[in-house]
């Protein structure tokens, strides 16, 4: 004798996984955040081909440069609120709004304080967001054995995000499309990398847009852009439509690009998660020698390469 007869088990074990099923879609559910109504997310107007064409290398290369002088960028360090006072004052002579996300985190390393740098042009009403997302991290990886400045992994993308706020700055309408966003903690306070240990800012920046009352529709991150020696590589795990529109803008603007299989651990992973579909662009780091090295200076940084990256993205979003 068994408790359930035989015939009967097939029946018991269809219920079980039922209700297995059932508990698991229901604790995902409750902690993922909640997704947006039907008709909440802000769809971007296209934004002007020709901007494109005004994005500066050079001056894209200049912000670099200031923030390799400012020094190394870990979170809560010196040098990362120089640079902040460095951004925030660039902002405001192009009439962006900037807010400091400022939050808390334990990591390997202790509590850490971290802040995010969020930006809009002219007044800014965060309860709301707008179209689209540009994001990148601003620290630099901390490591005591080296000066380490990063300016290819971390300072390429600000800078790159930097000109595109003057860009932007010169059609309203454009830049009203756009919030740009400059991440702390992307970097992992251990050897690398994980889904625990880093992406410290793009985390609890994908949880407090949910909390608006609109969603943006586009997200893009760069990381890793100012080296004219290794292509950007870009992600699939973007909607089709995504990938057709930066392939013809990378064409449209000299930038070699190819797509990486898989998954890459960045800054686009939280967004994703919270329901925001990203661009990811990203150097092929795991071909350059010098990534996370000492050799991650002003010396890997083409004027050049910024440019093609900086072009790429705002043809891509004029190409939605
Ligand atoms: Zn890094």
């Amino acid at each position: 004798m068994s408790l359930f007869p035989v015939k009967r088990a097939p029946i018991v074990l269809l219920l079980l996984v039922v209700l297995a099923a059932g508990a698991w879609f229901f604790l995902k559910e409750k902690s993922a955040p909640v997704p947006p109504a039907p008709g909440a997310r802000v769809s971007l107007v296209a934004i002007k081909a020709d901007l494109a064409a005004q994005f500066s290398g050079q001056n894209a290369y200049a912000h670099v440069k200031a923030l390799d002088e400012i020094g190394p960028r870990p979170p809560a360090s010196a040098g990362y609120m120089k640079a902040l006072d460095y951004l925030e004052a660039e902002y405001a002579k192009l009439g962006w709004t900037t807010a400091r996300q400022t939050f808390t985190r334990a990591t390997p390393k202790g509590p850490v304080n971290f802040t995010n740098l969020l930006a809009r042009h002219g007044a800014a009403d965060w309860t709301k967001s707008v179209p689209a997302v540009i994001g990148g991290h601003l620290d630099s990886k901390d490591i005591q054995a080296f000066r380490f400045t990063g300016a290819n992994d971390g300072g390429s993308s600000t800078g790159v995000i930097m000109e595109m706020a003057r860009v932007l700055a010169t059609d309203p309408a454009a830049a009203a499309q756009v919030e740009l966003v400059l991440f702390d903690g992307e970097e992992a306070f251990l050897a690398n990398l994980t889904h625990t240990d880093g992406l410290y800012g793009s985390k609890h920046y994908a949880k407090e847009i949910a909390k608006r009352s609109t969603w943006p529709s586009v997200g893009v991150v760069i990381d890793l852009v100012g080296d004219k020696d290794h292509p950007i590589q870009y992600n699939l795990d973007a909607p089709e439509r995504f990938a057709q529109a930066v392939v013809k803008a990378a064409k449209d603007s000299g930038l070699e690009l190819k797509p990486y299989p898989g998954q890459i651990i960045d800054d686009h992973l939280p967004l994703q998660g919270g329901g925001l579909e990203t661009l990811h662009l990203i150097g092929d780091f795991q071909n350059m020698p010098y990534w996370h090295q000492a050799g991650d200076t002003l010396e890997v940084i083409d004027a050049e390469a910024l440019e093609q990256t900086g072009r790429t993205v705002l043809r891509f979003l004029g190409g939605l």
